[in-house]
């Protein structure tokens, strides 16, 4: 082989050896590409399959499809996706007093009663008052002592007596009464300050009634369940409940009216007592106001209450029972 064609060939081979690397340099940026797209396309796909995404396409915003994703379960995420869009989730959902277990019964009873507000339908639900005054029945969990709960819903046994019940002194009391030892003192403070304060003096008319009694009560009044409760639904059964009036307005009416309720539905939470009935309250606590009915809670339930503006029957299914 002469010089010149063997200059020739590796001039050749040189040539070939550069296309090879463009090409190769071409392919390999394509296929890099394509890997990189078909990825996006796979993430997408399996977005597709996610509840963010199926939220999001029932047209709900952002905002609202975040708090489902944080709030809810799969079961409940599942009810939300089988129907249409529907505002009330969300409202629920951002209610104070939620509760988690209640879910779907917030949205079958908000659905029956359009014209209920949000913050009423988690309360009535919450309490079971959608269930019925007396159509479903729990057994009161004595455990949890100054803060059980007796109404409509929850009752004692026939059994149920405190072991702590003493008398209460004639001095302030009528007839015979006995409540729980550390009532009776909450009692005397609380009735020592508004003397010096009011200069009146607070009566007790009514406090411990046991079972028995209440069931006499019950029958006399004819098993009106609006004005007396049926035995073992009664608060007065736990003793630690208190019937008030004054020396000086001894009538309800009267008393209703008198400085000194007016400076207790203020201030008797300092002593453990909250006001068990208050006004526009019914359609939770199922009575009618009773400006004399006073429960002993103890002062940290108490005040806690009083803040929130909660009934003892809130207060319990949201902090005590859950
Ligand atoms: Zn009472």
């Amino acid at each position: 082989m002469t010089n010149k064609k063997r200059r020739k060939k590796r001039l050749r081979l040189k040539s070939s050896f550069k296309r090879f690397c463009v090409y190769f340099l071409f392919f390999l940026i394509v296929g890099i590409y394509a890997i990189q797209e078909s990825f996006e396309i796979h993430k997408l796909y399996e977005y597709r399959k996610t509840n963010e995404y199926k939220i999001l396409a029932l047209d709900y915003t952002q905002e609202e499809t975040d708090l489902f994703l944080q709030k809810l379960d799969e079961k409940q995420i599942a009810i939300i996706l089988e129907n249409e869009y529907n505002e009330d989730y969300y409202h629920i959902l951002k209610e104070p007093y939620y509760l988690a277990k209640n879910f779907e019964k917030y949205i079958e009873y908000k659905k029956e009663f359009r014209e209920i507000s949000y913050k009423d339908c988690i309360a009535i639900v919450n309490t079971h008052v959608n269930e019925g005054w007396y159509n479903v029945s729990f057994e009161t969990d004595t455990s949890k002592g100054n803060i059980m709960l007796v109404n409509k819903f929850y009752h004692l046994n026939e059994e149920y007596e405190r072991a702590d019940l003493e008398n209460v002194s004639l001095q302030y009391a009528y007839e015979d009464n006995k409540a729980a030892s550390e009532v009776i003192e909450a009692f005397e403070r609380m009735r020592n300050d508004v003397r010096e304060k009011l200069n009146v003096s607070l009566m007790i008319n009514s406090s411990y009634r046991s079972y028995k009694v209440q069931e006499e009560t019950y029958i006399s009044f004819r098993k009106n369940d609006n004005i007396v409760a049926r035995p073992g639904y009664s608060e007065h059964q736990t003793g630690l409940t208190l019937d008030l009036t004054s020396i000086e307005h001894p009538m309800a009416d009267d008393f209703t009216e008198s400085e000194e309720y007016k400076w207790l539905i203020e201030n008797c939470h300092y002593y453990g007592f909250i006001l068990r009935y208050p006004e526009n309250k019914k359609y939770i606590t199922g009575y009618d106001t009773e400006s004399w009915h006073f429960r002993y809670v103890g002062i940290e339930h108490a005040s806690k209450m009083y803040q929130e503006d909660l009934t003892l029957e809130e207060y319990y299914a949201y902090y005590i029972e859950k």
